[in-house]
């Protein structure tokens, strides 16, 4: 897809770039090494190519091998720079720890973490079952926090490092049927905030992305593009057209680099201005409502 001018072009299937231009120098990260939870998929996917574009080598992490696996094939080829793919589960610390022993065994070393593995659907609060918001906090927030602690325990409490926990802007305004994921984007906010605090004199940054409705990734099919359909949705924003995977990596790669060497403790929202004009509106939610029910 290319789109307006200054707009990088993005794919929307799970696949790297077909051409890429260079904004930052091409070797901002060169020997550097990145571990990104959910870089198998969509944002995180993205984020992977970006990084490891810019000469990182990175790890993607999440549940399935197989996904991983695949992606890991699909960015080396299209970097050229070296991609671990590991299977483990943000809510199971064992899990993340022997991901971690094995990066350091093959890498020797960690820059770099992106929190972006998630879990996310539509539903009213009064038909969320306990157990469906207990998941999604353990999850986002409980897998960012087990994340970054052994991150710091391995390595970046002697070493330093950077920190990025993808968020959202959902809690902002109280987004109707996202009580959950909104819930847990807003602890992890505050999750940066702490541990910006007390890691910073580890010289350790800290800091969120919260991205608005970006295309081709699998939460935008089922969440904000429904309301797109439904309502011609785009015009509430104020650049009148949803993000792009790229555009979110960019921000990533600002914030992992010297560029934000200064900047710890805060959220860099990436949303076409999003938050500020896209109200909760009722009729549209409605009718998201009744098109998922039937999905
Ligand atoms: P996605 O493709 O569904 O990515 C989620 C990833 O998390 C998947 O790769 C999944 O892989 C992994 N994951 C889920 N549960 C996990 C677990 N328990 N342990 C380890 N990995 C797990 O979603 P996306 O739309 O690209 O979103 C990426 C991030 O951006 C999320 O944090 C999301 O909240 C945020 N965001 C997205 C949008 C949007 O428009 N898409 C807007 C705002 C914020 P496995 O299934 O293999 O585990």
């Amino acid at each position: 897809m290319s789109g307006p001018a200054n707009v990088p072009e993005d794919v929307d299937t799970e696949d790297c770039l077909l051409n890429y231009s260079y904004i930052f120098s091409p070797d901002v990260l060169k020997n550097k090494v990145a571990f990104i939870t959910g870089g198998g998929s969509g944002i995180g996917f993205r984020i992977a190519e970006v990084l490891m574009r810019h000469g990182c080598r990175t790890v993607i992490a999440s549940r399935s091998l197989e996904r991983v696996q695949e992606s890991a094939a699909k960015l080396m080829a299209a970097t050229g720079q070296r991609c671990l793919p590991a299977s483990m589960d943000v809510r199971q610390p064992e899990t993340i720890k022997a991901a971690v022993e094995k990066m350091l065994r093959v890498f020797g070393k960690v820059d770099i973490l992106v929190n972006n593995a998630a879990g996310n659907f539509l539903c009213p609060a009064s038909g969320l079952s306990f157990n469906a918001f207990k998941t999604v906090l353990e999850i986002d927030t409980i897998g960012t926090f087990n994340t970054s602690k052994l991150l710091y325990q391995k390595w970046f409490k002697d070493h330093g490092g950077v920190i990025v926990n993808i968020t959202a802007t959902l809690s902002y305004r109280g987004q109707m049927l996202q009580v959950h994921a909104g819930s847990a984007k807003a602890a992890i906010d505050a999750m940066t905030k702490h541990l910006a605090v007390e890691w910073g004199p580890d010289n350790i940054r800290v800091n969120s992305l919260a991205p608005g409705p970006v295309s081709g990734t699998e939460g935008f099919r089922k969440l904000g593009g429904l309301l797109m359909a439904a309502a011609d949705h785009c015009k509430v924003i104020p650049l009148q057209r949803v993000g792009t995977k790229t555009e979110i990596a960019h921000g990533v790669l600002y914030l992992v680099s010297p560029a934000a060497s200064f900047v710890t403790g805060t959220s860099l929202v990436i949303d076409g201005g999003h938050w500020l004009s896209g109200a909760n509106d009722m009729s549209a939610i409605q009718a998201l409502l009744q098109a998922s029910a039937k999905l």
